[in-house]
């Protein structure tokens, strides 16, 4: 369990106060200008050196992607840009950190900017935020009045202003370059890549997009220093994590927690159990929708970092965790999250726009009990025609969470629909989905 000594995240349950004051008295602000008096290159050093990763979903180390930025500013101007778009199904512990801990994401985009150049930095919010996005232009305001940020932010030299930008509710402009796109005023799609935003950004001017808790926990580490974050956790699975626990359990919460804490210990301790019982867990979704769920036995021992989740086949993602109970329909569920994105595909590459409808309808028939048994066959390479084939990480996001069905209950499917899942009697060949598909 975390020691409340390291814990980044004190007002998580704005027991204390959101306002700027109240943030100061919590250490936030502390020796701002020092920090930056030492430089860029520490600064870049120190968050390598903490090895922390985005918080966003994808897990890249945040301090080598602060070093693609180049290193002096020419024509073009630098821009910095938060992704508070927090879409992604189970996920919301963005939301507590900008509506409860929004200094800590401003000055971290105090201190980030000047590490990669930039003296403007954006914030897009989904629009759905609308509460959360006042929140935080009333804290941007106070931290302007305090002259926190704005010309010569904190006495440091530096100058920064910051800008909210809304989304319209999208959910693939929580991908970095379709946000880009969105604040230019264009339709929210996802460019390809290269050239990555590092050189080539908003408005073609080299960018920095991280997500909103990676740049909240920038000023501790560097307070603190990258060896104490490095401490927690174990390598290359640093610090802390805001992780989000809700569906079937008693308590659905967002808690603040050492990186590799065990799945168990989270839905025991944190969120009350599981309803009706650990006896009665089905699987779990570790990382938000976009990743492969997990049958109960391997949530007896998993823990919850970056790379044992892609030990078991699974992701970390944005650590929103779902538990389904066995009062779930599992397929159901699976055909409900295919649905969804189908229905937020941007429709830009023909694999990701028509798989994820085949995906979908293929699901509700197995759902009902009206797949044949060349369905199953066929979904899976349906998933496999997607994965790798796309323009953005979106095309695995909707193929994985069906490979995890697929996984870990074929023979449910089979017996929904009236089949044997272990031979195929019209090929006598062994089946459901062949093994060396399922263990990729
Ligand atoms: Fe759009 Fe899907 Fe292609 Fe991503 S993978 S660019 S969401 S069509």
């Amino acid at each position: 369990m975390l020691r409340d000594e390291d814990r980044i995240f004190t007002n998580l349950y704005n027991d204390f106060g959101s306002d700027v004051d109240s943030s100061q008295k919590r250490g936030d602000w502390k020796d701002t200008k020092e920090i930056i008096s030492k430089g860029k290159e520490w600064i870049i050093n120190e968050i390598k050196l903490s090895e922390l990763r985005g918080r966003g979903g994808a897990g890249f180390p945040t301090g080598l992607k602060w070093s693609f930025a180049p290193k002096e500013i020419g024509s073009k101007q630098h821009y910095l840009v938060i992704n508070a778009d927090e879409s992604e199904p189970g996920t919301c512990k963005d939301r507590d950190i900008l509506r409860f801990e929004p200094q800590k994401l401003i000055e971290g985009c105090l201190i980030s900017s000047y590490a990669v150049n930039a003296h403007i930095c954006y914030i897009y919010i989904r629009g759905e935020y609308y509460n959360e996005g006042k929140k935080l232009q009333e804290a941007i305001d106070e931290a302007y009045k305090k002259e926190l940020i704005g010309k010569n932010a904190c006495g440091s030299g530096w100058d920064l202003d910051i800008h909210i930008h809304y989304g319209a509710g999208a959910y693939i402009c929580g991908e970095e370059t379709a946000l880009l796109e969105s604040i230019e005023g264009k339709k929210g799609q996802p460019r390809l890549k290269p050239p990555f935003p590092a050189l080539i950004g908003l408005y073609g001017c080299p960018t920095i997009v991280n997500n909103v808790e990676t740049i909240a926990v920038v000023p501790t580490i560097l307070r603190r220093g990258g060896k104490w974050f490095s401490s927690l956790g174990r390598s290359k699975n640093t610090g802390t994590k805001i992780y989000c626990i809700s569906g079937n359990v008693n308590n659905p919460c967002n808690v603040e927690e050492e990186m590799g804490i065990p799945l168990k210990d989270l839905i025991e301790k944190h969120a009350g159990g599981v309803i009706g019982g650990w006896d009665n867990l089905k699987a779990v979704i570790p990382g938000g929708s976009s990743m492969p769920l997990l049958p109960k036995q391997i949530c007896e021992t998993i823990k919850m970092d970056f790379d044992e989740c892609v030990e078991n086949k699974t992701g970390l993602g944005t650590a929103g965790i779902v538990v389904i109970n066995k009062d779930q329909d599992i397929i159901k569920c699976m055909a409900r999250i295919a649905r969804f994105y189908k229905h937020e595909s941007c429709g830009q590459c023909t694999p990701c726009r028509e798989g994820s409808g085949w995906m979908w309808r293929m699901l509700e028939r197995m759902a009902k009990g009206e797949a044949s048994r060349d369905e199953v066959d066929m979904l899976m390479d349906v998933t496999k025609q997607i994965e790798g084939h796309t323009i953005c990480a979106f095309g695995e996001g909707s193929a994985w969470p069906v490979q995890g069905l697929l996984r870990h209950f074929k023979k449910e499917v089979a017996k929904r629909n009236n089949f044997n899942p272990l031979v195929d009697k019209n090929r006598n060949i062994p089946y459901l989905v062949d093994q060396h598909l399922l263990d990729k």
